[in-house]
């Protein structure tokens, strides 16, 4: 009777031991999991392998499908929220992004690739600016000023963009979704109202 109870004892202590393993195991694969996430946001983007030679344009907000409607994420707020939502993303990430007011806020250095549009990560600076991306809401004469003089900045520290590989998001993204039985285009931004034959003027 004793020594069953050890033994019972014993194996009762081995399943714990086995749990506890087990739990450790959970945590520290948890841990890497994590740590793997967090090596794609702004902090440890990887630095640039290649040149340098476009720009992407982007308005934060975008279509998406709602009870058979296409409708636009609102982009309220202004840069300082916008910033820390990429910051803080486990997978997009931004160079910057200019708000209404015409605040420019910086993101991943220009030296580090950003997650911000398919296909052109390696190479080009992302920019986001702060609108609905609707072709509804009108861009700040402000926000577009402060765009001209980042662009302007970005294309003296980096000779190999040209005007022709400033491009908007729209122009690189054919991916569409589906809404009520039709095909749309999923990156439409920056949107009609965004003036880019004046911009490229500009520059
Ligand atoms: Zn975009």
């Amino acid at each position: 009777m004793f020594t069953k109870h050890v033994v019972l004892v014993r194996q009762s202590i081995v399943l714990l031991e086995n749990k506890m393993s087990k739990l450790l195991l959970l945590l520290l694969l948890q841990l890497l999991v994590v740590n793997a996430v967090a090596a794609r946001t702004t902090a440890e983007s990887r630095l640039r392998t290649v040149v340098v030679d476009s720009v992407v344009l982007h308005a934060i907000g975008g279509p998406f499908c709602k009870q058979g409607e296409v409708l636009f994420s609102a982009a309220s707020g202004e840069g300082e929220r916008w910033i820390s939502f990429f910051a803080r993303h486990e997978v997009l990430g931004i160079h910057y992004v200019i708000d209404r007011r015409g605040k420019v806020f910086s993101g991943i250095a220009e030296n580090r690739v950003a997650n911000h549009a398919l296909g052109w990560n390696p190479s080009s600076i992302g920019i986001e600016l702060v609108n609905r991306g609707d072709g509804k809401e009108a861009y700040t004469e402000v926000q577009i000023d402060a765009l001209v003089e980042l662009l302007t900045g970005v294309m003296s520290r980096y000779p190999e963009i040209s005007k022709s590989s400033i491009v908007r998001h729209s122009d690189v993204d054919e991916t569409k979704f589906e809404c009520a039985g039709a095909a749309h285009k999923r990156k439409a931004d920056p949107g009609v109202l965004f003036n880019y034959v004046d911009l490229l003027n500009r520059l």
